[in-house]
């Protein structure tokens, strides 16, 4: 419902699309003051070998302390961030926290990083994570830095030489969100991931899914002849679980095993290892 403004220009938002502008525009900045007040951290989602039901590690999830809304999800603020280009400063904050978060964890352990488009733009990246791991003093093989389909397809070139850069460092490289978008397994084949993390979109509607679990299968089959580890995101339930280990998925996270936590609940989870298993 476009609105003629003064007879002569076009006005393009309609009234709805203008309200989510403002939205937009409000949290853009709440999201700015909360970085300046210190109020975002990384919370530490735990991920089990599904094999021996022993905690692996941890993922890095961003959330927003909120005045009102208490803890906000990244899924709430992430695009903002990215919009904003608040993502680079962020995410590359996110990482030397999250180096100095698992620096204090038994050594068995990992961190999982995700990292945005954004991030990657810079050819500073590889050296961005030297530092994380140098400053931090952290071992590159117990860094795993996580990226998506879409970010690997917008430059492959440059991605992949970026990647193999990282891999010269010694850290892993996930395939992140797998399942979620329209990327096909060639990008196993023509990228360097030591894993792949299928998406809770395709876990969240097992075991009913036909569809998903031929999915999952096809995804375990190509990954075991490439040498690349499966986990999964989003285990909700006993049977989702049974059935993701069933299909041969080695890791796994989700709100069964583990919701995320902040670093100092994280840090009091390993204290009372290893009496965690999964599903209890
Ligand atoms: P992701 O990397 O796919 O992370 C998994 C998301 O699924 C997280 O949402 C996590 O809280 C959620 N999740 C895990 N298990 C379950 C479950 O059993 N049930 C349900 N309903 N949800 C589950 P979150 O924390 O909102 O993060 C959303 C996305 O934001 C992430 O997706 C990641 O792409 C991005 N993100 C989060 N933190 C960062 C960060 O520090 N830097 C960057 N660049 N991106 C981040
Ligand atoms: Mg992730
Ligand atoms: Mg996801």
């Amino acid at each position: 419902r476009a609105k003629m403004d003064g007879g002569s220009t076009f006005c393009f938002f309609d009234t709805r699309m203008d309200e989510q502008l403002k939205q937009r525009q409000l949290l853009e900045r709440d999201l700015r003051k909360a970085m300046a007040q210190d109020l975002l951290e990384p919370y530490y989602q735990p991920v089990f070998d599904l094999k021996n039901s022993q905690l692996q590690g941890f993922e890095a999830l961003l959330r927003w302390r909120h005045q009102r809304e208490g803890m906000v999800s990244s899924q709430e603020f992430m695009p903002v961030a990215e919009d904003a280009g608040l993502i680079q400063a962020l995410g590359d904050w996110v990482l030397k926290q999250a180096c100095m978060a698992a620096r204090d964890w038994p050594e068995e352990m990992s961190v999982s990083v995700n990292i945005s488009a954004q991030q990657l733009k810079p050819d500073t990246f590889s050296q961005t994570v030297l530092e994380a791991l140098q400053e931090s003093g952290l071992e590159p093989e117990r860094l795993e830095i996580e990226l998506t389909a879409k970010t690997v397809q917008q430059d492959p070139p440059k991605v992949r030489a970026m990647m193999h850069d990282l891999k010269h460092i010694g850290v892993s490289l996930v395939l992140d969100d797998f399942g979620n978008g329209n990327a096909c397994l060639t990008i196993l084949r023509d990228f360097p991931f030591d894993k792949v993390k299928i998406a809770r979109a395709c876990v969240g509607t097992l075991p009913g899914s036909d569809a998903n679990k031929a999915l999952i299968q096809s995804v375990v089959g190509m990954s075991g002849s490439l040498g690349v580890r499966v986990a999964v995101v989003g285990i909700e339930d006993d049977v989702q679980l049974s059935t993701v280990q069933s299909l041969g998925c080695q890791f796994g996270q989700g709100f069964l095993l583990g919701h995320p936590l902040s670093r100092h609940a994280a840090g009091r989870l390993l204290v009372g290892l290893p009496d965690k298993a999964v599903g209890s």
